[in-house]
């Protein structure tokens, strides 16, 4: 029976290496419906600011699985990038991402790498929530949820487990980010807890990367928040030998998405240089996920064939391993021409009739903590570069309210009470009112304490509440506290 699929040819390199891969997909054997869709840079130019018509989304909705090649993101302030609006709105909140070296016939200085990537794909910086706040100072929104956190650190440990792999490693940068990063690596202990038969470390995300990067045979799954894995998958693949070689998964609880882990490859777009392997490997975790297993196996074993004799694109050829220079479609052919064929020296895989990435594990909401208001970070644009000043004048302003001063930050190094002069300052400033008593707090006291700010003039540009969940801070203590 065929399975209804949406495709989308992209931008770039996109229809090039789609026509390959389909070619490739349809002559294994592959049982599908292609529901065709226009997305791009050509929709954007028609005034689509996301990048794709409200009919497509229909599209998407019916078939549930999109097999999508890359698509260029406009420059400019007004548009908004598809692959992160598709990712959010289908909830396709776990990227997942294998890498795997292919020694000897690719080259690569690390013949031990093959790792998974399991990247979050829909919180941290790429909520998109950005502001320019004073003449000087730019700000983007890190958002990361315990929904997501739990989300996606149990997808990787499931995936861990169906696919035999043995330890997952977590990277985040929670020694500066003790907040946002801390959840991630905090639900990662609590959730890793269930998985006893798995391995398990934290690695902060600076050295986890330097360690993939010269020791990869140390990982296998790598479960990270949204922007540490773009940034890793990009490096984890091109040290496989091509960034054009590695495939993804975008899943959700209804909705998944195929896609090479590249972009549209302006530079080579047009000339059949580029090569397909991404999204056809993209193609065969599609295969696997709709239930035609066999065919994904026959499509993976004549790729790793067609890549064992030597036929490579221009990205991977290198004299001494390579015998034939080929184009993309020619890519295509080699592989067709091996359908059947099972690879000498790599190994062959075989998937089975009840393979998944990973089984979706609901989420459980928690009880709500207790919360109470302790204070609030009233920002500020405020020219004269005088931390004494302005700490006296808004002592002064809070004075008679419920709140009082208790540090001016800028650029979260404190100034105020006791900065160094040595400090650079910006225009921005943070200035936190707590509590001035040990009374409770109510809105309206916060609201007293603007109104006070800004009769004294004051230019405020954000205010962020302080609150206490069951007695411990919902916010970054800075320094000196
Ligand atoms: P890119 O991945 O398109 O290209 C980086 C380099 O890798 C280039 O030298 C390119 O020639 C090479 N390369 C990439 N894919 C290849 C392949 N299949 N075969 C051979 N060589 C390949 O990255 P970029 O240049 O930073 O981005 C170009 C455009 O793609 C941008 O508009 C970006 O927004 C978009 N992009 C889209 C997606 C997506 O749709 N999922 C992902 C990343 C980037």
């Amino acid at each position: 029976m065929e399975t209804p699929i949406t495709v989308a040819y992209g931008d770039g390199i996109g229809s090039e290496i789609m026509r390959a891969s389909l070619h490739v997909l349809m002559a294994a054997g592959a049982q599908l419906t292609l529901e065709t869709i226009e997305i791009g840079e050509a929709v954007y130019l028609r005034g689509h600011t996301s990048g794709i018509e409200p009919e497509s989304w229909e599209s998407l909705r019916r078939t549930k699985v999109f097999y999508k090649a890359p698509i260029t993101t406009p420059q400019g302030g007004g548009f908004k990038s598809l692959n992160v609006t598709i990712r959010k709105t289908l909830g396709l909140y776990a990227n997942i991402r294998p890498c795997k070296a292919y020694m000897p016939f690719v080259h690569t200085h690390h013949p031990d790498l093959d790792i998974v990537i399991i990247r979050e794909n829909e919180e941290d910086l790429y909520a998109g929530i950005e502001h320019r706040q004073s003449d000087e100072v730019y700000q983007c929104l890190k958002l990361i949820s315990r929904p997501g956190c739990e989300k996606i650190v149990r997808a990787a440990f499931e995936y861990a487990r169906a696919n035999d792999r043995k330890k997952v490693s977590c990277f985040t940068k929670d020694n500066i980010m003790k907040m946002t990063d801390g959840l991630f690596h905090k639900v990662f202990d609590e959730i890793g807890a269930d998985y006893p038969d798995i391995a398990k470390d934290h690695w902060i995300v600076d050295i986890g990367m330097a360690r993939v990067a010269t020791q990869p045979g140390r990982f296998d799954v790598i479960v990270t928040p949204n922007l540490y894995g773009d940034i890793l998958s990009d490096i984890a693949a091109e040290l496989t030998g091509s960034v054009g070689l590695a495939g993804s998964a975008n899943l959700g609880e209804h909705v998944a998405m195929f896609e090479a882990i590249h972009g549209t490859a302006p530079d080579i777009a047009g000339q059949d240089k580029a090569n397909p392997s991404g999204l056809l490997m993209a193609g065969v975790m599609m295969l696997v996920h709709i239930g035609q297993p066999e065919v994904a196996s026959r499509v993976h074993n004549a790729w790793l064939k067609t890549l064992e004799d030597g036929i490579h694109t221009a990205d991977l050829y290198r004299d001494g391993l390579s015998t034939q220079l080929v184009g993309t479609c020619d890519f295509a052919e080699a592989v067709i021409a091996r359908l059947g064929q099972t690879p000498q020296t790599l190994t062959p895989v075989s998937y089975s009739a009840d393979a998944k990435p990973f089984s979706t594990v609901p989420y459980v909401p928690r009880p709500p903590a207790q919360r109470e208001l302790v204070g609030v970070d009233v920002f500020l644009d405020y020219e004269p570069r005088q931390p004494s000043l302005l700490g006296e004048q808004l002592q002064n302003a809070a004075s008679g309210t419920a709140l009082t001063l208790s540090m001016i930050t800028n650029r979260g190094v404190k100034v105020w009470p006791h900065g160094f002069p040595e400090t650079f300052c910006t225009d921005h400033w943070r200035c936190r009112f707590v509590a001035a008593t040990d009374t409770h707090l109510s809105q309206h006291d916060v609201m007293a304490v603007l109104h006070q700010v800004l009769n004294a003039g004051f230019e405020v540009i954000k205010t962020e509440n302080l609150y206490m969940f069951d007695g411990q801070p919902g916010y970054s203590l800075g320094q000196g506290q």
